[in-house]
């Protein structure tokens, strides 16, 4: 039996064995539920059980398919399709090892300018002054100067928990956020004081705020090309044991 949860616990699961191996999706949808791209492993209904679901929510993400996520800390955990007796979950929700292993990555066209789904990232594109992020339901949106440095990507327990699979996200000036909407945000605390930012109607993960206020935006919320790219992995440590690091990039153990 597998066990799974989001960040705050508000949502706990187990699902029995075998799960599917894992298949990323980087479509738009998936890019800004997740904060980059998410993954999903699959059991059908009868092995799964939702064990706590005090703070489930779901989303109309299409006429076929609806995506649940933790209204309490934005966690984004479930994928289900219309009509099918199965449903799909996040790896990064898991508990311990996995043992499964990335299958195939789907919708590749749809990647961001600033990584490629397997390989090195692609070369810098053109990017606005400003770009606009946004989460998927629409409910959230704002602008921000284009990324000055580079995307990190956090493979931390943390980051694991809130994404489904592992984040990415550039340092922006908060002071020079400008917000267009944002009726439907929260922030989450983290247990190390910082402030995650996600729509609660749609579960985006759109903005991270550590303890000493240093802002980030997941680079998944961007509308178009961010102009930038990855250029490290950090607390590979603590990476999920279903994928590899394949872009040649700097890996780091924890922050250095
Ligand atoms: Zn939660
Ligand atoms: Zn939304
Ligand atoms: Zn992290």
């Amino acid at each position: 039996m597998m066990r799974g949860s989001c960040l705050c616990g508000g949502v706990v699961f187990e699902a029995d064995p075998p799960l599917r191996d894992v298949i990323a999706c980087h479509c738009s949808q998936c890019r800004k539920t997740s904060g980059h791209y998410w993954a999903a492993t699959s059991v059908p209904h009868e092995r799964f059980r939702l064990i706590r679901d005090t703070t489930l929510a779901w989303y109309d993400s299409s006429p076929s398919a609806r995506r649940g996520f933790c209204r309490g800390c934005g966690a984004s955990l479930f994928w289900q399709p219309a009509g099918e007796a199965r449903i799909s979950f996040a790896p990064g929700a898991l508990d311990g090892p996995t043992e499964l292993a990335m299958a195939e990555h789907i919708f590749t066209e749809d990647a961001g300018d600033y990584y490629a789904p397997e390989g090195p990232p692609p070369s810098k594109v053109q990017a606005p002054e400003r770009v606009r992020a946004s989460c998927l339901c629409g409910a959230c949106a704002f602008t921000l100067p284009r990324p000055i440095g580079g995307v990190g990507a956090c493979h931390c327990n943390q980051c694991r928990k809130l994404s489904g699979h592992y984040t990415a996200s550039f340092d922006a000036p908060e002071d020079q956020v400008e917000w267009q909407s944002r009726t439907t945000i929260a922030e989450f605390v983290t247990p190390g004081g910082g402030q995650r930012g996600f729509c609660t109607s749609c579960g985006s993960s759109l903005y991270f705020r550590n303890a000493s206020g240093d802002f980030s935006v997941e680079a998944g919320a961007v509308d178009g090309p961010t102009g930038t790219s990855l250029d490290s992995h950090i607390f590979v440590a603590n990476k999920g044991d279903y994928y590899r690091i394949t872009d040649g990039l700097p890996q780091l153990q924890g922050w250095d």
